[in-house]
């Protein structure tokens, strides 16, 4: 996104026309940012080519799903929902893995049926439900077992999942005693190590000491793993600071973990593909002049985006004309639901802003619509992907039809 000539743009297409002929709010996806992401991805741990499976709950719109197939990547869901979804983008079941700590038999049953290359399990209990199922259909199936690193991912606390009093994963005690289990066990087919340690992860050095975890347990087991799936979780820069994870750092643990260990890595990362491709152009529908600072009550709401008022999140705002008289105007930049978090930002020195004037929240591709809901039974916005300066509508906004009958 730059400015031309004062206006916002996306792929030269002004933030403004875009909001003529489409309304607000809207996701606005950029197809140049999101190849760049990829390919960057992959260049950056091109030595031992990885495979990446796209986290899809950090975005699970169809046709970005489509568009991400084509660059070769897997998918990691967690529901049977996100399953489908990714089948039905054309994502190769021998590039999918489920993750997650509470999947049905339903959802196991499913995943065998499709084949797919890994059941990540997290638990004992999983494990054997997963034996039982297979059983039943005389098949073996391919799982992963994913350990718990105990290790801080030094991010915020309600997106880190590698310790130790997180739901996630299995101690290093039980999963010594599991990898004896599954070789003995006829159904099961051991072949990954999976771990996970969090989200909007800056510092490399968590992922670093993971590996020492890692590379310890796997000397412990004796066990040839094909498969080491490190997860996702590298972290992107939100705010001005422009911070950003060492991913040559990172790189070069693996390579040395690699000299010792031929497996294959698998990546499931979210944010750092999708995360900066996306825009939410809104409007103001109201300035509302308070004594100390004024409220921009725009259309855009916390059912919109819930990342601020979930994890105190915050995404930069601009506007999408800029104004040549110099202003500093405080403000919080608010949505129209009855929550007091349903809150954006509070913003010094910002341009003064009327009504109807639109604006613009950044990085919201991660998170932003797959957290989306019809609280106060507001309306979920468009989505828009602008590829090559064209735009296509990749989702529809849902309309009070959908709504009422839904
Ligand atoms: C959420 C999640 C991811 C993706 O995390 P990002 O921070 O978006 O990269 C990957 N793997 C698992 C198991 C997850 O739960």
């Amino acid at each position: 996104m730059k400015y031309i000539n004062k206006k916002l743009t996306i792929e030269k297409l002004s933030v403004e026309t875009i909001a003529k002929k489409y309304g607000t709010p809207a996701y606005c996806y950029s197809f140049k940012q999101f190849k760049k992401n990829i390919l960057d991805f992959k260049e950056n741990f091109k030595s031992f080519s990885p495979l990446i499976c796209f986290a899809i709950k950090s975005n699970a719109n169809l046709n970005l799903i489509k568009e991400i197939k084509q660059f070769g990547l897997g998918a990691d869901v967690v529901s049977m929902g996100e399953l489908m979804m990714a089948l039905k983008a054309g994502i190769n079941p021998k590039k999918i893995v489920f993750s997650g700590v509470g999947k049905t038999s339903n959802e196991i049953n499913y995943a065998i049926n499709k084949n797919i290359l890994l059941i990540n399990a997290e638990s004992e209990n999983e494990i054997k439900e997963i034996e039982k199922i297979a059983k039943s259909k005389k098949k073996r199936v391919q799982i992963g077992m994913r350990l718990n690193p105990n290790t801080d991912a030094k991010t915020l606390s309600q997106i880190s999942t590698g310790k130790k009093e997180n739901k996630f994963g299995i101690n290093e005690r039980k999963f010594l005693e599991l990898v004896k289990y599954c070789k003995k066990s006829k159904n099961i087919d051991l072949q990954c190590l999976s771990v996970h340690i969090g989200s909007q992860i800056l510092d490399y050095r968590p992922y670093e000491k993971m590996l020492r975890v890692v590379d310890k347990v796997i000397k412990k087991t004796d066990y040839n793993f094909q498969y080491i799936d490190l997860g996702g979780g590298m972290g992107i820069s939100y705010e001005k600071n422009n911070q950003s994870l060492n991913y040559k750092k990172y790189n070069l643990s693996i390579k040395k973990f690699l000299k010792k260990y031929n497996s294959k890595i698998i990546f499931e990362p979210g944010r750092s593909i999708i995360g900066n491709t996306a825009s939410l152009i809104s409007k103001v529908i109201y300035v509302k002049k308070n004594s100390k600072k004024d409220f921009i009550i725009l259309d855009v709401a916390m059912n919109d985006l819930i990342r601020p008022a979930l994890y105190g999140a915050v995404h930069k705002i601009l506007p999408a004309n800029k104004k040549n008289k110099k202003s500093n105007k405080s403000y919080e930049f608010v949505g129209p639901i009855c929550e007091s978090t349903d809150k954006f930002s509070s913003v010094k020195n910002f341009q003064e802003l009327k009504e109807k004037d639109l604006v613009v929240l950044h990085d919201v591709g991660a998170y932003g619509m797959s957290l989306s809901s019809n609280y106060n039974l507001r309306l979920k916005p468009i989505e828009i992907l602008v590829k090559n300066s064209k735009i296509k509508v990749i989702r529809k906004r849902q309309t009070y039809k959908d709504l009422l009958n839904s």
